[in-house]
């Protein structure tokens, strides 16, 4: 199934906060064949920050709202990211929530559709 929209694009704080997306390739491991790709944003204004923080949007797996902008847990601050990486797009439960969400087919699709739409790669 192909999307249309991704479940990003259709966050209503998306327009203001798509200047700082930076989708970037990863390997997760080194024994991955597939290239992952993190969904981030980078040098977000403060106050941006903290609407993204307050925005909710269903999980793509079970339809239980969630916050899909989080910062990373990482360093030392875990109250706001540094300037330039650790705030992140999800589209599922929070592993501490609920694993499996996050490694359905849906939340795959979503994670395909942002990066074929809004990627490195886009047409
Ligand atoms: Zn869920």
């Amino acid at each position: 199934m192909i999307q249309q929209v991704s479940a990003l694009e259709a966050c209503a704080i998306f327009e203001a906060i798509q200047p700082y997306l930076r989708i970037q390739p990863y390997r997760r491991d080194s024994g991955a064949r597939k290239v992952r790709h993190r969904i981030e944003f980078y040098g977000v204004p403060r106050e941006l920050i903290i609407r993204a923080i307050a925005a909710t949007m269903p999980c793509v797996s079970c339809g239980d709202p969630i916050h899909p902008f989080r910062v990373r847990k990482t360093g030392r601050d875990h109250r706001m990211p540094e300037d330039h990486h650790g705030f992140y797009f999800a589209c599922a439960c929070p592993l501490d929530k609920r694993i499996a969400c996050s490694r359905t087919a849906a939340a795959a699709q979503e994670y395909e559709a942002v990066v074929r739409r809004l990627g490195p790669d886009r047409p």
